[in-house]
């Protein structure tokens, strides 16, 4: 049976939303399995929304929306960047509210918390991190995390470790409606692959340098040719603010 006439087949949108730096992207990559998000351990430098797609062969297929990261815009690149996000919590029927469980909750987490609002009742609550909490930590910071909305589940994940994650799978793809195929099996984001590219650039900007280098940097490919099979010849440009 293909998955066209599987009437069972569930397919739908999940978005992620929590403060930089809690490992959304690190969340996506492993989720889909390829490197489709960026990730540093300097804060917002996902500037795109990404789409992972999840697909589960004759049973689901989830289309995963990375956010950047809401937070108070400071700049006007930042305002952007929040009205995009707001625009994807909107168009998505459900949430994953990721935040990093090795710390008590802040300031971040409670304007993300508030810009859910009564979406937390349709949002999955994802301590990340769990590799790295402390014993004597865990309840109260789950606690003070549970306090900040009306969650529909709480799970304590390793994003890194990939811990936790099939279970995640599971309960992603009971809550999803009956639903076609969205993208092809074997696609698993609508990224180009030189957009891709760029952004694998610009990781290595963050890596490579310190804090001479601004955030604000973008990466333009300027050639893309594949040579040969195994060897593609990449021409970019990196833009610096300053
Ligand atoms: P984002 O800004 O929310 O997209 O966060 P990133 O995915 O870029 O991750 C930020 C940092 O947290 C990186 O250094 C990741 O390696 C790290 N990180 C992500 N998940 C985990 C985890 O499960 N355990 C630990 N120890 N570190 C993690
Ligand atoms: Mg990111």
């Amino acid at each position: 049976m293909s998955d066209i006439e599987n009437l069972n087949f569930k397919s739908g949108f999940i978005s992620l939303v929590g403060r930089p730096n809690v490992g959304k992207s690190t969340l996506i990559n492993h989720l889909v399995g390829e490197k489709v998000a960026i990730v540093s351990a300097k804060p917002q430098t996902t500037r795109t929304l990404i789409r992972g797609v999840l697909t589960r062969p004759g049973i689901a297929q989830i289309v995963f929306v990375d956010t950047p990261g809401i937070h108070k815009p400071r700049y006007l690149l930042s305002e952007q960047i929040v009205a995009q996000a707001m625009y994807a919590l909107n168009e998505v029927d459900w949430h994953l509210f990721l935040v990093d469980g090795t710390q008590a909750p802040g300031k971040g987490d409670e304007f993300v918390a508030k810009a859910l609002g009564e979406k937390t009742k349709r949002t999955f609550l994802l301590l990340n991190k769990m590799d790295r909490i402390p014993k004597a930590d865990r309840t109260r910071y789950l606690e003070a995390y549970q306090a900040m909305g009306d969650f529909a589940q709480t799970f304590m994940i390793s994003a890194k470790h990939e811990h936790g994650l099939e279970s995640l799978v599971d309960e992603m793809t009971a809550m999803l409606p009956v639903g076609p195929m969205m993208y092809p099996e074997d696609e698993y984001t609508d990224q180009t692959t030189a957009a891709i590219a760029a952004e694998l650039i610009r990781e290595q900007v963050f890596r490579q340098t310190g804090e001479e280098i601004p955030h604000a940097s973008s990466v333009y490919i300027e050639q893309y040719k594949e040579r040969t099979e195994n060897l593609t010849y990449i021409a970019a440009v990196i833009v610096v603010e300053r």
